[in-house]
């Protein structure tokens, strides 16, 4: 099994190297974003809770993010690897996913995090907003919170990571297929 985390603040391109990732690499693409935006228009208790955070940019309670996370690693027995998109996003959701591969005997094997300008990230969230359909991306005091978070909450989690020597830093700056490359030089390092 080979498990990367694809981590960088909002607007670094996550999810756009997630789905070449993907394909290249046979892993199965695991977005929380993606994974909440579904409950929210299920209308679920749970999508209903998280509308209220994600609404304001804020992060969504950890248990409520780990307890999707696991549910969704039972649910694919028979992946070959798992790609992690906006997830783990607060230290103490890195302690829970380490806790949940280490039930399965597959750690994390590499983090690779884009690094992109906030002048940078605030332009492409606004342009993706136009499009998009996402009401946090329309707002740009929205979009602040959420580099906010980023900063207070989320940059730790490479801190943590780096403590094993899992982390690769990574130019997200430049065409989708030279990131594309960056990215994929990193893991045939390591795969
Ligand atoms: P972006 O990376 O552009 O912010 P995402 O789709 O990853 O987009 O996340 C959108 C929102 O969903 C976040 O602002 C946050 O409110 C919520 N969210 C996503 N993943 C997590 C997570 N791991 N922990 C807490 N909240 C999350």
């Amino acid at each position: 099994m080979f498990n990367l985390i694809l981590f960088g603040p909002p607007g670094s391109g996550k999810g756009t190297q997630s789905e070449k990732l993907i394909a290249k690499y046979g892993l199965k693409h695991l977005s929380t974003g993606d994974l909440l935006r579904s409950e929210i228009r299920e209308q679920t208790p749970l999508g209903k809770e998280a509308q209220n955070f994600m609404d304001k940019g804020q992060l969504v309670p950890d248990e409520v993010v780990i307890g999707m996370i696991s549910s969704a690693l039972d649910n694919n027995p028979n992946a070959k690897g798992f790609l992690f998109d906006g997830f783990p996003r607060t230290a103490a959701q890195a302690e829970a996913l380490d806790k949940l591969l280490e039930l399965k005997e597959a750690p994390i094997a590499v983090m690779l995090a884009l690094e992109v300008s906030e002048e940078e990230l605030i332009k492409r969230l606004l342009k993706r907003g136009e499009t998009s359909g996402r009401s946090d991306d329309t707002n740009e005091s929205v979009i602040r919170a959420r580099i906010t978070e980023y900063h207070n909450k989320t940059a730790v989690v490479a801190d943590y990571y780096k403590q094993f020597d899992k982390v690769e830093m990574v130019k997200g700056e430049g065409t989708i297929d030279e990131i594309f490359n960056r990215l994929c030089t990193e893991i045939d390092k390591r795969a």
